[in-house]
Parts: structure tokens; C-alpha cells; sequence
């Protein structure tokens, strides 16, 4: 696996629990990103995958990109595992390592855009409105904990909440995407976040608006019990 190296330039907050951390070097110039791909973070120390990593590797969307500095968001869902200790913890001049940019979860050409997903989702969904070209038709729905936990996004959104509930299984976003009001004809759908809401999504689309399974992207993020998805 190869990995670039930058260092951390700075970490703040883009909401409540989602911390934007700005990487930067020589070994970032020029890289190849298209708004919704992600890469994989080395993230702290202990056993890699087959122990032949240094550690363990976690997905992160790309929040921005302006040719020499990488900008990655990580939620913290409060549990002590690698990804959040490695984003509580991090500092400024730290050294981080990882993989280029790729994914296919990516816009495509369509007559319009739907976008749903959670926290985590949000972080791949905003770069994605902001690459539409202008005028396009798009519709976003995005669902979080409460209005603190809302992420910056460069087009209109519409928020629902889940005030406290699980995020797993949510049936808050669904029935959020189930009340937009669109359009007869089936566009393109990119649904990400947790898998089982995500699922959930996709059967609203399928049974109920009729929509190909094809024109739904999904992309699971995290799943209770699973660790560290890709
Ligand atoms: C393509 C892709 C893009 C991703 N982009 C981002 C991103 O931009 N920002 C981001 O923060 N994460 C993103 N993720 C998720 C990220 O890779 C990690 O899974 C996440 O940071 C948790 O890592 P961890 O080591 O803390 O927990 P893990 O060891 O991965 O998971 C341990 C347990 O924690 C729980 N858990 C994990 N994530 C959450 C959550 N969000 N909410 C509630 N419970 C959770 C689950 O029960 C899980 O079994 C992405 C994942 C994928 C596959």
C-alpha cells in the first residue's frame, strides 16, 4: 500500500463533535481528487491489518482539497477506538500518512441529484454540492443529532434530527427523503452513512418512488459492531 506523507497545519471545529483537521506538505502537491472520494488514514499505532501496516487504517472523505493541503473531518461518536482517538489526539506538526484519493462514490451526470446520509455522510455530500456545476437540480437531505451538530454546506439542505436516538438503523432519514417533494422522473440518488439506514434509503427509492436500483450509490461508512469499513 502507498501512502503520501503531510503533517497536520491546524484542527478546529466544524461543528459540535467534528473536528476539520488541515493537512499539508510537499508530498500532497498534485494529487488526483474528485469531491466525494476518501482516503485511508494510518491512525495511531498497535496491529495493522496481517500486521504488515504500522497501525490501523481508517476511511476518511476528503473535505477540501486545494492542491497542496488535504482537509479531513472526522465525527467523534465518543467511543475509545482508533479513528476518534487518532482525531481527540491529534496536534498540530504531527506527521500523517495516507493513501491517495479514490472511490466511485462521485456525482454523474443526471437530470437531478438527491443526497441523504448522516454526520459522517455530510462530509462527502458538501464537496459534492459544491462541484455541481450551477444550476443543477439537487436535494439534499441530511440527518444529525441535534442543530449543533449541523455542517457547514455550501447549498441548501433540508436537516432532520434524531434529538438523542441511535444513529444505527435510523428511521429518521428515511422518512426525512420519503417527504422531499421530487420530481416524477427517477434522477440519481448517493445515500452514505450508517448501512442499515442507508439500506433503508435505498428500499424507500426502490418500492415506493419506483427508481432502478442503479441509479441509487450507496456507500456504507460504519456499521455497529463493524470496525474500520472501506
Ligand atoms: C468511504 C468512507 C468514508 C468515510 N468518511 C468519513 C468521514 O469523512 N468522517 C468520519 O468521521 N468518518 C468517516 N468514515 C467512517 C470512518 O472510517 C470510521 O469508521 C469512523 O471514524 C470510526 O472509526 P473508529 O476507529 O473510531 O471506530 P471503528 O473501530 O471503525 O468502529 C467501532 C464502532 O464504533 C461505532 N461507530 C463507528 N462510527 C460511528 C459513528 N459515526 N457514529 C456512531 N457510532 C459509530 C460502531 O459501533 C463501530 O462498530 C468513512 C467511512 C467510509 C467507508
Amino acid at each position: 500500500m502507498k501512502f503520501v506523507r503531510g503533517r497536520i497545519d491546524s484542527i478546529d471545529f466544524v461543528s459540535r463533535r467534528t473536528r476539520r483537521i488541515r493537512i499539508s506538505g510537499p508530498g500532497l502537491r498534485g494529487l488526483d481528487w474528485v469531491p466525494g472520494q476518501q482516503v485511508r488514514v494510518l491512525v495511531g499505532s498497535g496491529p495493522g491489518r496481517g500486521n504488515r501496516l504500522p497501525g490501523p487504517l481508517r476511511t476518511y472523505s476528503v473535505w477540501d482539497y486545494d492542491g497542496g493541503a488535504v482537509h479531513l473531518c472526522v465525527a467523534d461518536h465518543d467511543g475509545d477506538d482508533p479513528g476518534s482517538l487518532w482525531a481527540r489526539n491529534a496536534s498540530p506538526g504531527q506527521e500523517v500518512m495516507f493513501t491517495k484519493p479514490e472511490g466511485s462514490f462521485i456525482t454523474r451526470p443526471a437530470p437531478y441529484h438527491v443526497f441523504a446520509g448522516e454526520e459522517t455522510a455530510a462530509i462527502a455530500i458538501g464537496p459534492m454540492l459544491a462541484a455541481l456545476p450551477p444550476g443543477t437540480a439537487a436535494y439534499a437531505v441530511i440527518e444529525v443529532d441535534t442543530a449543533e451538530d449541523r455542517l457547514p454546506m455550501p447549498a441548501a439542505v433540508t436537516w432532520c434530527y434524531r434529538r438523542g436516538a441511535a444513529a444505527a438503523s435510523s428511521p429518521v432519514l428515511p422518512a426525512s427523503v420519503a417527504e422531499l417533494d421530487l420530481p416524477d422522473e427517477p434522477g440519481i440518488a448517493y445515500v452514505a452513512g450508517e448501512a442499515r439506514t442507508v439500506q433503508a434509503v435505498r428500499q424507500h427509492l426502490v418500492q415506493d418512488r419506483g427508481w432502478q436500483r442503479r441509479a441509487i450509490i450507496t456507500k456504507p461508512f460504519w456499521a455497529p459492531g463493524k470496525k474500520g469499513m472501506d
